[in-house]
């Protein structure tokens, strides 16, 4: 663990000047290979002996701070950056799961996660198994199989922010040997770091709040380095492979190459050399920026997030409000325990209107701005059910309660009494 604390990290860790000619703001590799020197140092290079970069899809120094960052932010072992959110998330279930492995998750989760695991992770042999009612965690317990590989949740879940109580359900992974999985971007790692409760893996869309401007598309991996997948139930980290062979040609395993940072080391060997989802190193420097200011941000966007809650509670055109701080929240408690900082500044309600005034509010707000994203510097507004989560089955749907009347909001940094000024003139409208 560093000895610097979290705000102090976001804005220098893993970095430092003098091995960059002294630049202050992290320069843009903008390259595409690395000369190799002499043919001994490429000799090296290409045996996994030296660390240097060879060529951009693997590693680029730019990015490799954003990976340095994020992994100290955490007190992890390493962290790999990937091109997008989605990149992230298939990425680490496909290095957990392995040939043929089952995934344990919920269907609390972000659309693309779960239409994914109907299109991408069934080719691929993997099952994909829903827990009904994640908030019984001894229900995850009851469909562990002997091939399950992972559990995977969102820490706080798009577009409700339900919590789950994340310890416990690390313990029961654990119990079994196999890791817990965290999709930590609504919350990111100011609000949440689910290695102190146990979790083994944490994915993000930098997208969201981590880069906050709305500017990027970018993911990322990060691993505890506590877990061992010599257990017995991860063949695919144990396997003597040729490709890592040695310099007198003996095969070696992911364990043996990247003793520190199996879970990411093996992903960048196999899912982003031959996959090749690579974060551009200018999309890595938007990302750091983002970061840098992330503790301000999210604090604003949640004390905007809490006032425009407040003025939702009075309103009789809302039928509903999901947000985890809610007093009537059934995660009021879990909140207290996981979020003491605010969980999080998304807010969902549900319209008490007809369906064409569901559409004229949706059209005639001025600053939240229609659009499929969050966590953005700016306010947003989408109607989730018909858009973000429209790949949702009815079962789905019927298991998070995503009902067509649902408004998601996602809290920027304007001035609060604007943004309820703005709502409501778009009630005003709705209901002439
Ligand atoms: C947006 C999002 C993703 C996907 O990330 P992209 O950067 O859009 O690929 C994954 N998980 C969650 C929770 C998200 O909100």
């Amino acid at each position: 663990m560093s000895e610097f604390s979290f705000d102090t990290l976001k804005v220098n860790a893993g970095y430092r000047p003098a091995e960059h000619n002294n630049a202050v703001s992290v320069p843009i590799y903008q390259t595409a290979a690395y000369t190799l020197g002499d043919s001994f140092r490429a000799d090296r290079l290409f045996a996994f002996e030296d660390e240097d970069p060879i060529y951009t899809r693997l590693s680029n120094p730019t990015v490799d701070v954003l990976e340095r960052r994020m992994t100290e932010l955490h007190g992890g072992a390493g962290a790999i950056a990937l091109a997008s959110g989605m990149a992230a998330v298939s990425y680490a279930l496909l290095n957990a799961a392995g040939r043929g492995g089952r995934i344990l998750t919920t269907a609390r989760l972000y659309g693309g996660t779960v239409d994914s695991f109907e299109h991408i992770f069934e080719d691929f042999g993997i099952e994909v198994d829903i827990v009904q009612n994640p908030d019984d965690v001894s229900q995850f317990e009851a469909l562990i199989q002997s091939d399950t590989k992972a559990i995977f949740i969102e820490t706080l879940s798009n577009p409700f922010s339900t919590i789950l109580d994340i310890e416990k359900i690390a313990e029961i992974a654990h119990n079994h040997g196999i890791v817990l999985i965290t999709d930590n971007t609504l919350a990111t790692p100011y609000l949440l770091n689910p290695f102190e409760y146990g979790a083994d893996v944490v994915v993000y869309s930098a997208t969201k709040a981590l880069s906050g401007h709305g500017n990027v598309i970018a993911g990322l991996i990060v691993e505890s380095g506590k877990f061992d997948y010599s257990n017995g139930n991860y063949p695919h980290f144990t396997k003597p492979l040729w490709f890592l062979r040695d310099a007198d040609d003996k095969k070696r395993n992911m364990l043996e190459i990247f003793p520190d940072i199996p879970f990411t080391g093996r992903a960048r060997a196999i899912y982003l050399n031959y996959l090749g989802a690579a974060l551009s190193p200018f999309d890595a420097y938007l990302v750091l920026i983002g970061i840098e200011t992330l503790s301000e941000r999210v604090s604003k966007q949640i004390s905007n997030a809490r006032a425009v809650r407040a003025y939702l509670e009075d309103n009789p055109s809302v039928s509903w409000i999901r947000h985890p701080e809610a007093t009537d929240s059934r995660y009021f408690e879990l909140a207290k325990k996981y979020f003491p900082k605010g969980a999080g500044s998304v807010v969902s309600f549900g319209f008490n209107g007809t369906e064409s005034q569901f559409r004229i509010f949706l059209e005639s707000t001025k600053i939240y701005s229609y659009q499929a994203n969050i966590g953005d510097a700016r306010s947003l507004i989408i109607n989730p059910a018909q858009t973000t989560h429209v790949e949702l089955t009815p079962h789905a749907r019927e298991l998070t309660d995503l009902t067509p009347d649902t408004i998601r909001l996602s809290h920027g940094l304007e001035d609060p009494d604007d943004l309820i000024a703005d709502l409501a003139q778009a009630f005003a409208k709705a209901f002439v």
